[in-house]
């Protein structure tokens, strides 16, 4: 026992936060932060405008409602510089300066914070003000009980506690190393469930928040399984010493946030499997598809980053044209990582890649924008998408997955078959994860045509400008062309079985109205528009679930005449029908007619053996 434990709590550090759900029924945290020695001139604090892993100005600052500065029990002038930064007046006498301010916490999401009577959540970037000057050091921050007694309520968190200094529920002090590091442990409070598992000596950790029935057994050890393939992937030792799956159980929702030793998820209820459940429904594997990526986050964009964001500057935008390997390699890799463990089969498998392959089709943005682009511009563009994201946004997840998937299938094609794209990831972490050095836009290319090279001498470079190609270009990704040299037989299909109107619409109470208009179709050649409500086709009313029904009496080449309210004008427009486009695609092992090298090559790359 140390003299920390012995005297109950150690002292703050330069840099001292607390942070307590003082009126979860208004949905308020109040903070505070105390400098010990503050810039003389007039300390200057400021609010992250994004949090990193989401790529968009979000401005947590507009959710400070009050804030007030004071050193030695007297109030000190606080001056709003910018939307989130504020400077104290300079103190005399070294006094040491404390900030005092609420925070609203109304975001059910994993990017903000959230606070009610049931469960308090907050990421650091909503609620620590940055003392600008100290952001290096190491800092303290002791989470606090509720103010009105909250039965039950404990701490989940991946921030470290200070020895001794934290009681049975977790409340007490905790520190980072610096406040890139505070920000980047999201913290849970509350009543909330949860089951641990060991993985490779890692104590790992599934908290889950809000009413749920989950047969925490079943996801551990699926969770088990995909956790330490990852692990071996990478190699040992792990990067994290403990691991802490924060999930907030909704009943519609799906979405997550990676940190260095934890995630924040937020999950749909259906979606978690239940004690007797059979077999492997859709929705399960989707939620473990989305454990998995955040996990795999832990190598690929934690520590593994673009020099883009060593360091993450908080206050701007911070441009990478990259997000296609963050976003689109771990994208690759969450999926065939269940195959890979066992969790999942083929089959399973193959669907996954089939409906990712379908999704790029459906979209005409793909062949306007590369991945390249779509990263870059990931903060206006594929973070604000509007009614028109299919006809001008191509999504760096998931054509980001395809290129990984060719990226993978072209290095095992090369010599005898004894390189993948695990040894680029690999190699990835050996060059950059562990050192923490970021890789430069251009660096990759060299990675990888050193990767092919040692494959298959003179191949380096060929391979890297065909990822470059693919990357900066708008060419569809060559599937069809290389799945079935691995043995899978691609087919694409109309998708079904009604003349297309080049449309997408939902019910808005008893009308049915247009979302979206897609390029090249009767309704956009016609002018039918987004937001329009369908009124009538052919003289008969289009109701809630209607159109297809009435669509599959006409044939292709039909002329119609179609009715529809814009801005409470009725307008009327004439189409004619068109088939749909083959954007459905299937695949499946081939079975017939395989060459043994072929069934070799297929089975080393499922299996994630090399072929030789
Ligand atoms: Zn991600």
């Amino acid at each position: 026992m140390n003299e920390q434990t012995r005297s109950g709590i150690a002292a703050p550090a330069a840099v001292h936060y607390t942070i307590q759900a003082r009126q979860p029924q208004a949905h308020l945290f109040e903070v505070t932060c105390e400098v010990a020695r503050p810039d003389p001139a007039g300390q200057v604090f400021s609010l992250p405008a994004w949090i990193p892993g989401s790529y968009m100005i979000r401005e947590f600052a507009r959710n400070i409602v009050r804030i007030r500065a004071e050193a030695n029990g007297q109030v000190v002038a606080l001056e709003k510089l910018d939307k989130h930064s504020w400077r104290a007046a300079p103190l005399a006498n070294g006094a040491s300066l404390k900030l005092v301010y609420e925070v609203y916490a109304w975001d059910l999401s994993v990017r903000a914070a959230h606070l009610d009577q049931t469960h308090g959540f907050f990421n650091g970037t909503s609620v620590f003000l940055a003392p600008a000057g100290f952001t290096g050091i190491p800092c303290t921050v002791d989470i606090l009980p509720p103010c009105k007694v909250a039965d039950g309520w404990r701490v989940a968190t991946a921030l470290p506690r200070v020895a001794g200094a934290c009681d049975a529920a977790g409340f007490g002090r905790y520190h980072a190393a610096d406040y890139d590091e505070l920000v980047d442990h999201p913290v849970e409070m509350g009543t909330w469930q949860s089951a641990t598992f060991t993985v490779h000596g890692v104590p790992h950790e599934v908290v889950l928040s809000g009413r749920q029935d989950c047969d925490l057994e079943r996801l551990c050890a699926d969770l088990q399984r995909i956790c330490a393939w990852q692990i071996e992937l990478f190699g040992l030792p792990a990067p994290m010493q403990r691991y802490v799956f924060l999930t907030m159980v909704v009943g519609d929702g799906y979405g997550g946030l990676e940190h260095r030793a934890s995630t924040a998820l937020l999950v749909s209820r259906k979606d978690l499997p239940y004690v007797g459940m059979k077999d492997m429904p859709e929705g399960y594997v989707s939620l473990l598809g989305l454990f998995s990526h955040e996990y795999f986050h832990s190598w690929n964009v934690k520590r593994i980053k673009p020099a883009a964001f060593t360091p993450y500057r908080l206050e701007v935008e911070n441009y990478t044209r990259l997000l296609w390997l963050f976003e689109g390699f771990t994208s690759y890799y969450d999926d065939l990582c269940l195959l890979r463990s066992g969790v999942i089969d083929t089959a399973q498998y193959l669907r996954l890649v089939a409906k990712n392959i379908s999704t790029v089709l459906r979209g005409s943005g793909r062949l306007k924008q590369s991945v390249a682009e779509s990263s870059f511009d990931a903060w206006t563009k594929y973070y604000r998408q509007d009614e028109n994201a299919p006809n001008a946004i191509v999504s760096y997840y998931t054509k980001g997955s395809l290129i990984a998937l060719a990226l993978d299938l072209k290095l095992r094609s090369l010599g005898s078959g004894t390189v993948s794209l695990d040894d680029l990831m690999r190699r990835l972490w050996q060059a950059h994860g562990l050192s923490g050095r970021g890789i430069g836009e251009e660096e990759i290319f060299e990675h990888i045509a050193a990767v092919a090279e040692h494959a298959q001498a003179g191949a380096g470079s060929e391979t890297a400008n065909w990822l470059r190609a693919l990357v900066e270009g708008t060419e569809d990704v060559p599937l069809a062309t290389l799945l079935p040299q691995f043995g899978i037989a691609y087919t694409a299909k109309v998708e079904g079985s009604v003349p297309w109107l080049g449309l997408k619409h939902a019910t808005r109470g008893v009308d049915v109205a247009v979302t979206q208009v897609l390029d090249g179709g009767p309704a956009q050649a016609a002018g039918v528009s987004a937001g329009d409500v369908l009124v009538a086709l052919d003289g008969l009313r289009v109701a809630p679930g209607s159109l297809d029904a009435q669509l599959g009496r006409y044939p292709v080449g039909a002329q119609v005449m179609l009715h529809v309210f814009r801005r409470d004008e009725l307008m009327q427009f004439s189409l004619t029908l068109a088939a749909a486009p083959q954007n459905k695609v299937e695949l499946s092992e081939c079975e017939d007619g395989l060459s043994p090298a072929t069934q070799q090559r297929r089975s080393a790359w499922l299996s994630g053996q090399s072929s030789s």
